[in-house]
């Protein structure tokens, strides 16, 4: 009996695994998940559930025991009631239709149904995983013991030799199953924290030089490929070591976060906002010709001069940018992603050199 538990156990693990594989390839976080996430969550549990009944240990005729509730409290635990309601009601339907309609399978199937109703119900408490999980499991046991007690035709014997083992064994399970479930959540949680600040911009919280990058290597070719116009505008703050050396290097990081905010505002949702450098901007505008990108930029340029970037103390402060900008496919043909930058920071340049406060368009 031992040796099967621990099979048991093994393929749980393993299934846990694979789910915390799966969790990471979608992006799935424990406190954002939607519908799609319980339909699937369950669905998987209730198979993992169906799976665990072919290595189940008879324990008399016709009856079965295995560590399938944990199947149930899994879901039930990280990921919500219906998920776990989902996985209960595969395994019931996998029970009778894999095992055969007896009558020792209806009423496992009943209890199990009973199983998955308390976990989805316990569910929704506020409760530590932690509590939720041994809870659960103490309830899964206590309707276990019901089950077999039945299906035994009350022979106490067979019941007292067998359910002690199983209670502790389950117990040990779920303990195993939270400490590898937790693991998993926080080597995901870390990964997907890693990602976002490794392309994210800490001060303004735009995407970064290497989202920048990378999201050029992305729309170039996809632009070539839909014969669609790129257009690329670099934005500097004029001036800006003076708002630094006067009002001290907060107040510079205050007008920086603000400018982010304005180019989000006056850029389109699906334009690429970027902080490429120190205080100088980048903005990526797939499917946008030259007039549409010049509008673009028209309208950030007059959103900078009428903005009033207000200091931590309260103080208003005026500033100015410029702003270089190309478009692709130019005059001068296909080029790489690196050149089509260095076109509009060859603009940006003109823009500063004829007095700044402008836009300057690439010319060949
Ligand atoms: P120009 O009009 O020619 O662009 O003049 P400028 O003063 O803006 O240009 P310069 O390159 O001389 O100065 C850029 C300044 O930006 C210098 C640097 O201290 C400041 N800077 C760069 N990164 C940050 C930052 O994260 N926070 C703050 N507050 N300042 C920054
Ligand atoms: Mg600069
Ligand atoms: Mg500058």
């Amino acid at each position: 009996m031992f040796s099967t538990f621990f099979v048991n156990t093994c393929i749980l693990v393993t299934f846990l695994y694979i789910t915390g594989l799966i969790s990471q390839r979608y992006k799935i976080r424990l406190h954002t998940l939607n519908r799609k996430v319980h339909w699937i969550g369950g669905t998987l549990f209730g198979c993992y559930g169906i799976v665990l009944m072919y290595y189940s240990i008879p324990v008399g005729f016709n009856t079965i025991a295995d560590l399938r509730h944990l199947a149930i409290v899994a879901p039930a635990t990280y990921i919500g009631g219906p998920a776990a309601l989902m996985a209960t009601l595969l395994m019931c339907l996998g029970r009778l239709l894999l095992f055969g309609v007896t009558e020792q399978a209806i009423v496992g199937a009943f209890f199990t149904m009973i199983v998955g109703l308390g976990c989805a119900w316990l569910a929704h408490l506020s409760w530590s995983r932690l509590s939720k999980l041994v809870i659960m499991n103490i309830f899964a046991l206590g309707v276990i013991f019901c089950s077999l007690t039945i299906n035994l035709n009350n022979n106490m014997y067979v019941v007292l030799h067998v359910y002690p083992l199983y209670f502790a064994i389950s117990m040990a399970g779920g303990f195993l199953l939270y400490v590898i479930a937790e693991s998993i959540n926080t080597s995901n949680e870390l990964l997907l924290r890693l990602e976002y600040t490794s392309y994210t911009d800490h001060l303004t919280n735009l995407s970064n030089r290497r989202q920048l990058e990378f999201s050029l290597e992305e729309q170039l070719p996809r632009a070539r490929q839909r014969h669609e116009h790129l257009s690329v505008l670099v934005l500097d703050i004029d001036r800006f070591k003076e708002v630094n050396d006067t009002y001290g290097h907060a107040a510079g990081d205050a007008v920086l976060r603000q400018l982010g905010q304005i180019l989000i505002e006056k850029c389109r949702s699906n334009d690429i906002v970027t902080r490429s450098g120190g205080e100088e901007f980048t903005v990526l505008l797939p499917n946008c010709a030259f007039r549409q990108a010049l509008r673009i930029a028209n309208q950030v340029l007059s959103g900078v001069n009428q903005h009033e970037f207000v200091l931590a103390d309260g103080l208003i402060l005026k500033v100015t940018v410029s702003i270089g900008m190309t478009t692709f496919p130019g005059t001068g043909g296909d080029i790489s992603g690196a050149a089509l930058l260095e076109q509009a920071d060859k603009a940006l340049y003109e823009a500063k050199n004829a007095g700044r406060n402008r836009i300057c368009s690439y010319e060949v």
